[in-house]
């Protein structure tokens, strides 16, 4: 498969914003810059941060093992996934395929961007249907988004599906990777080097418990990064998201602690879900999140909105009628959810 193929016009001759911090990129702090017309007395952000982020590239590179050279980082997996669209997608021409019951975004940037969409329903388990999806590709369908764990459902889709549609499906295969420290399935990224077209897609709003600083991580082949660096705002990561992003990752040890409490409190919160009358199913879960099917999810989420709880309605999602998701919170906020659920 050429890589280079799929690419948009456009982009390929595209000729990148070049920022004062591009073409100077020396480490040393002593000397005097006078290239950007920045305000020259110091308060933490009067300098434009590092448009490549390396610190954080090579912190993350330590922790997952994987070359920096393979890492593209950008203003949440949002950022990274309209980037990607960009990149690949010719609008009012090219289209994507997505799986639902998934996350929304995808098809949200597909519209913003002009991109039709092509889905095919997760089959028995939410597993992908593996035949129909090829089938339903043509030769304008440049991503295929798998969503693994998925949001909603919580489930890891199968190795041998995942990598037959990286084999077959002759676009890009984007693997959405937001719930993987919460699962022991090995992550994807460490096979870029077997597959060319394929991209994965992580964040630290999740398990590295920083939603709030927006900061998403593609990992990708070096040609399908150089294409995404050449079309990214210059500096897509605020000084203040690097700063904050660099002195977590260093707490690393914290991050796993916290991983192994939620997964217990899983467990704990799934044992005490099943004593609960009008829940009839709950699916497993390799993410952070269990999602359960009641009686009436419309009338439950009333229910729990007026004791003060919020959770989410999935009912209008395919495949999910009359189903509920819950995050894993602390135990305190755990035992009021059971209480609560135990007395509506
Ligand atoms: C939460 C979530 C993300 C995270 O998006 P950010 O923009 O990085 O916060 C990405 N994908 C899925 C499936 C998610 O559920």
């Amino acid at each position: 498969m050429n890589i280079q193929d799929l690419i948009r016009p456009t982009v390929k001759v595209l000729k990148p914003y070049s920022s004062a911090r591009d073409e100077y990129q020396g480490n040393s702090d002593d000397m005097v810059f006078l290239d950007a017309n920045e305000n020259p007395f110091e308060n933490g952000v009067n300098r434009y941060p590092d448009p490549q982020q390396r610190t954080i590239k090579s912190l993350l590179s330590e922790i997952k093992g994987i070359p920096q050279k393979n890492i593209l980082l950008g203003n949440g997996s949002d950022e990274v996934l309209d980037l990607i669209y960009r990149a690949f997608c010719e609008p009012n021409q090219d289209n994507i395929i997505t799986l639902p019951p998934t996350y929304g975004m995808y098809s949200v940037l597909a519209n913003i961007n002009a991109i039709s969409i092509k889905s095919v329903q997760l089959g028995a388990n939410f597993q992908p249907k593996v035949d129909e999806i090829l089938k339903i590709a043509d030769s304008n369908s440049k991503l295929l988004f798998l969503c693994s764990p998925n949001n909603p459902t919580g489930n890891s889709f199968e190795s041998r599906s995942i990598e037959r549609l990286i084999k077959e499906f002759k676009g890009i295969v984007v693997i959405d990777e937001a719930y993987i420290d919460f699962s022991n399935e090995e992550s994807w990224a460490s096979r870029l080097e077997d597959f060319p077209n394929l991209i994965v897609t992580q964040t630290l709003s999740k398990a590295y418990g920083m939603a709030g600083i927006r900061l998403g991580i593609c990992y990708a082949s070096k040609e399908i990064i150089s294409v995404l660096n050449r079309i990214k705002p210059p500096y897509n990561v605020n000084e203040l998201t690097q700063q904050k992003a660099i002195s977590q990752l260093e707490k690393s040890e914290l991050t796993k602690q916290q991983v192994s409490n939620i997964l217990e409190e899983r467990a704990v919160l799934v044992n005490n879900l099943e004593h609960v009358n009008y829940i009839s199913k709950i699916y497993p879960s390799d993410a952070n999140f269990v999602l359960v099917k009641v009686d009436d999810a419309t009338k439950r989420y009333n229910q729990l909105i007026e004791k003060g709880i919020v959770i989410r309605n999935r009912t209008t999602q395919p495949g999910c009628e009359n189903c509920l998701r819950f995050t894993i919170g602390t135990p305190e906020e755990n035992k009021i959810l059971i209480d609560t659920l135990n007395s509506i």
